[in-house]
C-alpha cells in the first residue's frame, strides 16, 4: 500500500518501506512506505492550501459527502474487517463491531455539528456596549494531525477524523505502524465519497519521526493524539513552538473495585469481559482488581473458572472471544511485565504463559505496594488482585496512581457506589459494570496523566473549532 498525499497514492521519497505482519500466522499483510519529514511536510503544505476551500464549502455539502462515505464503509465493511483482523489480531466480531461504531460516530458528528451554535451576548449589558449586537460563530482551527494507536484503528480514526472534517478542518492521519492498512482503506473511501485530496491524507512511518517533524513544522495547527502518556508529553512539548492545539487521550491503569455486597455472577462476568476484550489492549480496561478481603477467595476461584472457559483462538473465527495480541513483541513485553510483578512478590494463581502472540489470561495476587497496583499499565489480559478491608482503603488504592482514565465499582448499595464515584479520580466511573465502557456521546477522557481534553459528540466539536466574536456597533441606537 502507499501513502495518500494530495489525493495520490505515493511512496516515501526515500523509497524505504516496512512490512505489516499478521500476529496470528506471521504472514505479511501489507508493505507500506516509511515516510520521513520531507513527505510529511509536503502533506502539510498541501493541507494548508486546501483547507480554506473546504472550510468555505457549505456545511450541508460537507455533510452529504460524509454521508456518502458512511455508505461506502457499509458496502466495504466485510473487506475492511478482515484486514483489521489480519493486521492487528483483533477478533473478526470485534472488527465488525468497530466498523459499525465508526458509522455511528460519523453520523453522530454530522448531527451534532448541525447544532454547533454560537452565542449571543445579552444586549446592553454594559454602558460601553449599549446599542451593539455581540455574537459568536465557531470556525475551524486549520490543519490537524491525527495520530492513532494500534488497538482501535477504526473507532479512534472515527473519533478524530469525523469532527475535524465536518467542521471544515483538514486532517493528516498517522496510523500506528502495527496497523496501518485500515486507515489507508478508510481514507480511500473518504476520497471516493468526495473529500478533496488535500483535506484527508495518510502518512505512514515511524511515530518518532512524525513527532520530531511536528516539533518543527509551522503547517500543522492542531494535534489529536491517542496513545501512551510518554508520547503525549513529548507532543505537547513539541507543539509549543507553533502553539499547536494539542489534545491527548492517554494511558490508564484503571481500578475496578468489588465490595462484599456485590452480585458475584455479575462481578466475575464484568471482570473477565472487560479485561479480556481486545486481548487486554484497551486504554480504559479494568486493570487493577481491588477486592474486599471477605469475598476475595470466592472471587478468585470464580475468576479462574471463568478464565479457563474463555474461548481463545483464531481471531478470524467468529466463535473466538479473545484473539492474540498485536505482535509477538507485544506479547513478550507483557510476559516481562508479569515477571516483574512476580519478582515484586506477586503470587501467580493462573495463566502466565505465552504462545506466539497469545498470552493466557493471567491472575496474580499482589499487595498494594506492587508497581502494578500503582502505575504499571499492562497492555494484556492480566488480572492483578489487590485486597482491601474498608471503603477508605479501596478509595486510597484506586487513587494511588498517576493515571485517571476510567474506573468501576461493583456493589448493591447505591449510596456506597455514588460515594465511590465522587471520590475516585478518573474521567469515568461505571457502576455495576467494568470501566471498559465508552458511549459515542459521553465526554471521554482522563484525569491526571491520562490526558487533556475530552472526546465525544458532546465535546470534540468545541476542541477542533475556535470561537470568533462579531460585534455590530451601534445598530440598536
Ligand atoms: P504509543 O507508543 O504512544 O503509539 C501511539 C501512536 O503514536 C502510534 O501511531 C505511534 O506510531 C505514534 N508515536 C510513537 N512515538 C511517537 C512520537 N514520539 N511522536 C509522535 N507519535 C508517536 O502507544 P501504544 O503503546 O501503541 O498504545 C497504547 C497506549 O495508548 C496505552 O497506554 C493505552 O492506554 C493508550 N490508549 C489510550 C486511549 C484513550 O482514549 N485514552 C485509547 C487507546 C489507547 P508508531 O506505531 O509508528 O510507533
Amino acid at each position: 500500500m502507499q501513502m495518500l498525499i494530495g489525493g495520490k497514492h505515493v511512496d516515501a521519497k526515500s523509497k524505504r518501506t516496512f512490512d505489516n505482519v499478521n500476529p496470528f500466522n506471521g504472514e505479511i499483510v501489507c508493505t507500506v512506505p516509511s515516510g520521513n519529514s520531507e513527505d510529511f511536510e509536503e502533506a502539510a503544505r498541501i493541507a494548508k492550501a486546501a483547507q480554506p476551500v473546504w472550510a468555505g464549502t457549505p456545511f450541508y455539502k460537507r455533510a452529504d459527502i460524509i454521508r456518502r462515505f458512511i455508505g461506502l464503509v457499509r458496502e466495504n465493511l466485510e473487506k475492511i474487517a478482515k484486514v483489521v483482523t489480519a493486521e492487528g489480531g483483533k477478533t473478526i466480531t470485534d472488527a465488525r463491531g468497530e466498523l459499525e461504531c465508526l458509522c455511528m460516530v460519523f453520523e453522530s458528528f454530522i448531527e451534532a455539528a448541525r447544532h454547533l451554535y454560537g452565542n449571543t451576548v445579552p444586549l446592553n449589558a454594559e454602558a460601553r456596549t449599549e446599542g451593539d449586537i455581540i455574537f459568536t460563530v465557531r470556525e475551524p482551527i486549520g490543519v490537524f494531525a491525527a495520530i492513532t494507536p494500534f488497538n482501535f484503528p477504526i473507532e479512534l480514526y472515527a473519533h478524530k477524523v469525523a469532527p475535524v472534517l465536518i467542521t471544515g478542518n483538514a486532517v493528516i492521519i498517522k496510523p500506528a505502524s502495527d496497523t496501518p492498512c485500515a486507515a489507508l482503506m478508510l481514507t480511500e473511501l473518504l476520497l471516493e465519497a468526495g473529500v478533496p485530496g488535500g483535506i484527508a491524507q495518510v502518512i505512514t512511518g515511524s511515530g518518532r519521526e512524525v513527532g520530531a517533524w511536528l516539533a518543527e513544522t509551522n503547517n500543522v495547527d492542531g494535534v489529536s493524539f491517542t496513545g501512551s502518556t510518554k508520547v503525549g508529553i513529548e507532543l505537547m512539548r513539541g507543539g509549543a513552538h507553533n502553539l499547536q492545539h494539542v489534545f491527548l487521550e492517554l494511558g490508564g491503569n484503571d481500578p475496578h473495585v468489588f465490595f462484599e455486597d456485590c452480585d458475584m455472577d455479575l462481578a466475575v462476568a464484568e471482570a473477565i469481559g472487560g479485561r479480556c476484550y481486545n486481548a487486554g489492549q484497551t486504554c480504559c480496561a479494568n486493570k487493577r482488581f481491588i477486592v474486599q478481603n471477605s469475598i476475595k477467595k470466592e472471587f478468585i476461584e470464580r475468576l479462574i473458572e471463568a478464565a479457563k472457559n474463555y474461548k481463545i483462538g483464531d481471531p478470524s473465527d467468529p466463535e473466538t472471544a479473545m484473539g492474540c495480541l498485536v505482535s509477538v513483541k507485544a506479547a513478550e513485553a507483557v510476559m516481562d511485565e508479569i515477571q516483574s510483578v512476580i519478582d515484586q512478590g506477586g503470587k501467580l494463581l493462573y495463566g502466565g504463559k505465552r504462545n506466539g502472540a497469545f498470552v493466557d489470561p493471567t491472575i496474580i495476587e499482589v499487595t498494594k505496594e506492587n508497581d502494578v497496583a500503582k502505575d504499571l499499565e499492562i497492555f494484556g489480559p492480566v488480572f492483578p488482585i489487590i485486597g482491601f478491608d474498608t471503603f477508605e482503603e479501596a478509595v486510597e488504592i484506586a487513587n494511588q496512581t498517576s493515571y485517571g482514565l476510567a474506573s468501576a465499582v461493583m456493589t448493591n448499595d447505591i449510596n456506597k457506589a455514588m460515594k465511590f464515584a465522587t471520590a475516585v479520580q478518573a474521567g469515568t466511573c461505571v457502576i455495576n459494570g467494568s470501566g471498559n465502557y465508552r458511549s459515542v456521546h459521553q465526554p471521554f477522557g482522563g484525569y491526571k496523566h491520562s490526558g487533556i481534553g475530552r472526546e465525544g459528540t458532546s465535546h470534540t466539536l468545541y476542541e477542533v473549532t475556535q470561537e470568533k466574536t462579531i460585534a455590530i456597533r451601534n445598530s440598536l441606537k
